[in-house]
Formats: C-alpha cells, structure tokens, sequence
C-alpha cells in the first residue's frame, strides 16, 4: 500500500482477521446514558466503520450499578439493554466493520454514591470515597462482567474490551495504591491480579471462543504506588493465559500528574511502553495515546513497537482517517489536535462528544452537508476558524465561494495559538483547510479586507472577521511598556526579563507559557518528554528537574475566581502545573490602579502596591471586529465574549449546511 505498508497489514486475530490495523478505541461520547443516544451512538459508529477502522470500541458501559462513571445510568446489564444496543453492531456491521463493547467499572472514579473499590482509599480526583468491597460483592462483580459479555454477545457485537487502565476498578485491584487487602484478592501480585484475570476466564467462559476479548492494560501507571514494569508484564501474562484476544493498552491512571494526552504530549510518546508488553505475550499487542496521523502510526508499526495503533480522538476529528490513509492521501485527513476541548472537556459539562475541528462529530443525525439544488455566489470575510470552517463546507456543497482575509495567510488566531509551545498542532488545521478550500474550488483572495460595496454582488456574504483584542480604559495602557499579546504571539516585540501579563484567560496563560521559553522538544520528543515529566526507561516516576527560570513573570486579574478556571477541565491543570514549576505568580481580586515606568499599581483587598514589570503584555479578552455590515456574522465578529475556536468553527459548519 503506498506510504503506510504495515497500516494496511491484514492482523489475523485467530477468530477474525481484521482488514488493518487501526483500532478506533473507546471514547466517552456522552450518549451513552441519552435517551436518543442508541440511534446517534449507531450514525457516530457506522460512519467510522465506513471510513475504515478495522475495530471499533465503544464507550464505557458499567455491568453493574456500583460500576456507573455518573449519576446517569450508563450501564449494560440486562437483557433490555441488549435489545436496545442491536442497532450500533448492526449499523457497523452494515458498512463491513466489527465492533466490541467496552465494560468499564469506574470503581472509585465514580461520581454518584454507591461507588465501591478493593479498600476505602479516597481518589485524589473523586470528593467521595469509595466503600470497600466484600468478597461477596467481588465474586458477584466477577459474574456480572461474564453475564454483560455474554448479553454483549446477544446484542450482537463481536466482542467486549475490558477496561483494566486508567485507575478504574480493575487497576485499583491490581496496585499497593489502591489495594489494601489482606485476604484472597489483595496481598502479593499474584492474588492482587487475580480479579481482572478471573474476569477474562470468566467472559471467555460465558462468552465463547469465537468472541474477541480486547484487555485494555494499563502500559503505565505513572502513579506513586502503582504497578513496576516487571508487575505489568505479568499481568499482561495472566491476562494472555485467562483467554484474551489482543492486549490494548492505555497509559496513566486519571489522577497522575503527568499528560498523557494532551497537546503537550508528543506524536506517540509512549510507544516504547507497548513494546515492553509486546516482547512479553503472543496476542497482538494496540499502542495508544496520541496516535494521530498515519505516518505516526506507521513508525510505531514498522518500528515492531505494537501489532496495531489505536486512534480515538483521531477517529472523532477524521471518520474517514483509514481510508483516507489507505489511499496516501495524507492532506485530506483532518488531524486532531489535541485540544480535548469539544471531546473529553465535554464529558465534565455533560454534553456529548464532538469535535473542535470537525463539529459534525457527535452530530451525524442533525448536522448533515447536503449538496445544494441552486449555486449562490457566497463571500466570506476572513480566513480565521469560523470563515476557513464556513467557506470548506458551502463550496463543498457546490456553492461557488470566494473567501477574502486581510492578512497574508489563513488561519487568523490559528496562527498565533501555533507558536505556544504544545500547540503546534494547529499548523495542521490550517493546511488541511486549506487543502479542502482547493479541492472544492473556492477562491482565496488574501491581503484584502473586501468594502461593503465590493459584497454587493454576492448573493450572501458572511463576516467572519473575528475579533480585536480588548485595550483595558487603566492609566498608562499607552506606556511604552505595554504590549498587546498578538505582539508578543507574532515575535513583532519581545518582552523583557520581568513581565506583568494583565487577564488569565486561556490567552493570557498561552502568553505566560510561550515567555517561559521552554524549548519545544519536550512537546515534540518522547524522550524529552519523559525527561520533562520525570518518567524514568522503567516507567517509575523520579523527581523533576528544576528549570532554568528565565524570566520572572506575575499574571494578573480582577476577579476571584480560581486561577486558570476557564481552562480546558482535562487540560488546564497541565498549564497551571507548567507556570508554577516555572515559578510564574498569580494575583486574583486585583484593582488596576495605573501603568508607569515602576510597573502596574495595583491594590488587593485595600492595599496598594506595585508590580515591578519592564513589560506589560494585555491579554484582557476581545472585542467583535464588525466595521463591515450587512451579512451572516459567525465567530467572534458575531459574538466575542467566551470565543473560542470550538464555537467558531461550528457556527461556520452550522451556517454553511443553511446557505
Ligand atoms: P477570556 O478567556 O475572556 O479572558 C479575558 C481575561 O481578561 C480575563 O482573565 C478577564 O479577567 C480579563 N479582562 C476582561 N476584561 C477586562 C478589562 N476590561 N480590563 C482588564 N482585564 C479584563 O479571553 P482570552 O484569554 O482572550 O481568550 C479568548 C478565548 O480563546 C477564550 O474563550 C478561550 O477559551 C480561548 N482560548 C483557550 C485556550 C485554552 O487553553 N483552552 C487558549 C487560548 C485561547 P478579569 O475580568 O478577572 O480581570
Ligand atoms: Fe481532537 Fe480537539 Fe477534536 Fe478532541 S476536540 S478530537 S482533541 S481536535
């Protein structure tokens, strides 16, 4: 196959052969516990069969109450709930793929108030604490992940995954951090592991030889207390010997205090753990853990480091991604970027799954991209998130669109967010919008900020002009000391040893990482990274280095709320922990007083005093760019309060499909 031979291996799993191999894994989409969520579970699936996936896992679903994540019923237990899961493997089967059901437990990861776990220890992460577990209740937790594999097998799926990573129950059960126990389940490893091993003899028992059991192993646990790479490569024995089909792996549990999956995690960063697994069994052994484009995937293949890659979020930004990779054509895929921001972020609001750069993740029944009956001659006023999202999907339904942008390059804020360091996954959106825009003929006018006048002889014009940043009415904003953070972002100013950064939304803490002047590798490089991180060759955690400081820098802002609250809930504690290593300070509740030569006055709960800065940089939030009137406002031209690129692009896809 060109470009990515061992991707387009067939994998012959003993029962099945799979067509290639990537695993699209298992997701929390939110439907789950959704009234509507079969049918849509069914669309989001089927689409990513059709695109390619070899394997499909679902999101978690508990084989008991005590196992629910949330207060809302996200269970398989029953034969009911069999019944009502028929149409997502038949949905998937119809376009030639297979799928398994995930069983997670969430154990102590629980958020309602029957959570159990091997002993009463409190989760880091989780306000409640768990009750402990009688070995009653553990021989009937056994029996209920056998009877959910076999309704599993009933509903027609062709295989479970059980969740044994992330810290959810079965890790609890296998790690000293979790696992008190002195009697027939805790102990020595060997009856530690006698849980997850006795749930995969006993799925395979109930189940049949001809079900596929996918045991997803946590690789690395990068938890004090958690399991040493030799403990891991038993249990991926015991694992191999109760029954299971294909190791997936996944890597860290919740509450570790490293990234795992964020953008500041290198392209396949933890494949040299799946290897270890890989030397250790004969079952095909699935890397994970950003995995998101084909050459990635490839190396990790071609390296021998895993037998089959698993792509998930990969899978919500591109449903077409292994066929798209299939036929080389690397520049159509749309690469996720790590962001988590209209993914896993929404697990913690409640609201199901998309995609900040594919909004029609998650929306397969309601946002559809229907060719049009008449061709309009559509304009669209600036080539940032919410004009490159509008114009890719009105020309791809036949409109003739032109798109103008004042500056010299698409992508608008795109291209500032691309040189924090971690972030420089949005090259990738840009070039991929880019490549649509071409393919389906739009014109792209750059260096031109079109006058009303020059829109009249379109039949729509959309504004997506974005936004302006906000210049805060503080004596002596106009000190020459002050810089506004495009100017900062763009290199046009550099800022001077001691920095005051005045407003800590997402833009502020961008600046503040971009001035710590970390180089990119460890953002980059999984060895770098794992030096960075303090994640010894053997998996065990060390102490971290203390960075150089180079600049001394204090963030600022009026209101009370925690620091970095309007983060990414999944994400936003990577910055935070980044800053406070680096020794950044944060001021909350502060009164701007003036800016002069000395810095920023201040005043803090009635006491004046003043932030020494030779740099003032302004990251006080945005205002709507709107000069040009008339037409469809999207993005921050619409709206500039809470922007952020996951509301862009959407209202771009959402106009575009009306236009
Ligand atoms: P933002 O999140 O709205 O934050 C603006 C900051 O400016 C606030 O901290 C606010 O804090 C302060 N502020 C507002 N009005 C002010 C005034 N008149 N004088 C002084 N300070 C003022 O805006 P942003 O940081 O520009 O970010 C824009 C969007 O991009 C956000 O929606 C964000 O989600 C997105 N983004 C996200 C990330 C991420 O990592 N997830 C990164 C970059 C951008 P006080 O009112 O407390 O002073
Ligand atoms: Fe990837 Fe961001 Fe899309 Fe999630 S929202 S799938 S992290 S690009």
């Amino acid at each position: 196959m060109p470009g990515y031979p061992n991707l387009f291996q067939p994998l012959d799993l003993g029962l099945v052969t799979l067509p290639n191999r990537i695993l699209m894994g298992s997701m929390h989409t939110g439907l789950e516990a959704r009234p509507d969520g079969i049918g849509r579970l069914a669309a989001f699936y089927a689409e990513r069969a059709r695109g390619g996936a070899a394997l499909i896992v679902t999101g978690g679903f508990s084989p008991n109450d005590a196992g629910n994540l949330g207060p809302h019923r996200a269970q398989f237990s029953s034969i009911e709930d069999a019944e009502r899961h028929r149409p997502v493997p038949e949905a998937v089967h119809r376009h030639g793929g297979r799928i398994v059901l995930q069983l997670l437990h969430s154990g102590r990861y629980g958020f309602h108030e029957r959570i159990v776990a091997p002993s009463a220890v409190k989760s880091p992460i989780n306000p409640q604490a768990p009750r402990e577990m009688t070995a009653t209740e553990i021989e009937r937790t056994i029996a209920d992940f056998a009877a959910a594999a076999a309704l599993a097998r009933e509903a027609g799926y062709d295989g479970v995954e059980i969740m044994g990573s992330e810290g959810y129950l079965l890790t609890q059960f296998l790690a000293v951090r979790t696992n008190r126990r002195t009697d027939a389940w805790g102990g020595p490893l060997e009856r530690r592991l006698r849980f997850p091993a006795e749930i995969v003899r006993r799925v395979r028992a109930a189940a049949g030889s001809d079900f596929i059991i996918v045991y997803r192993i946590s690789a690395l646990d990068l938890v004090e207390g958690g399991l040493s790479s030799a403990d891991i490569v038993q249990v991926a024995r015991s694992i191999e010997s109760a029954g299971a089909s294909l190791l997936n792996t996944g890597i860290g549990w919740h509450e570790a205090r490293i990234p795992t999956i964020a953008q500041a995690v290198p392209r396949g960063a933890f494949a040299w753990a799946t290897r270890r697994l890989k030397e250790a069994v004969r079952i095909p052994v699935v890397a994970s853990n950003r995995i998101n484009a084909p050459e990635v995937a490839e190396a990790i293949l071609a390296a021998g480091d895993a037998d089959m890659v698993s792509l998930a979020r990969a899978m919500l930004a591109d449903p077409a991604f292994a066929e798209k990779a299939k036929k080389g054509d690397r520049a159509g895929i749309n690469i996720c970027i790590a962001c988590n921001q209209a993914c896993l972020d929404h697990y913690f609001i409640g609201q199901p799954a998309s995609c900040v750069v594919n909004p029609r993740a998650g929306r397969e029944t309601k946002l559809n991209y229907v060719s049009v009956l008449r061709k309009k001659r559509i304009a669209v006023v600036g080539g940032g998130p919410a004009g490159l999202s509008c114009a890719a999907v009105a020309a791809e339904r036949g409109h003739e669109v032109t798109l103008f942008e004042r500056a010299g390059e698409l992508g608008g804020q795109f291209n500032l967010a691309k040189r924090i360091p971690g972030k420089q996954e949005f090259a990738e959106s840009i070039a991929y919008y880019a490549e649509r825009l071409r393919r389906a003929g739009a014109a792209v006018v750059l260096n031109k900020a079109p006058t009303a006048h020059e829109l009249g002889g379109f039949d729509e014009a959309v504004i997506a002009t974005g936004i302006d940043p906000r210049r805060p009415d503080i004596p002596g904003i106009d000190h020459p000391k002050v810089a506004g953070y495009a100017e900062i972002l763009s290199g046009a100013r550099q800022a001077g040893p001691e920095v005051a950064i005045l407003g800590m939304g997402g833009i502020g803490f961008d600046v503040a990482l971009y001035l710590l002047e970390r180089d990119s590798r460890a953002t980059l490089d999984p060895e770098a990274f794992a030096e960075h991180w303090g994640i010894a060759p053997d998996g065990s955690l060390r102490d971290l280095v203390p960075p150089e400081v180079k600049k001394k820098i204090t963030m600022l802002k009026r209101s009370t709320t925690p620091f970095g609250h309007s983060l990414g809930r999944t994400t936003g504690w990577v910055h935070r922990a980044e800053l406070a290593r680096n020794g950044v300070r944060m001021l909350k509740g502060v009164s701007y007083r003036r800016i002069d030569d000395a810095g920023v006055h201040i005043n803090v709960e009635g006491r004046d005093s003043v932030v020494p800065a030779d740099t003032v940089i302004v990251c006080a939030g945005q205002e709507p760019r709107r000069e040009l009137k008339g037409g469809h406002y999207i993005g921050g031209a619409r709206e500039a309060g809470e922007l952020d690129a996951k509301r862009a692009m959407l209202e771009g896809a959402q106009l575009a499909a009306q236009l």
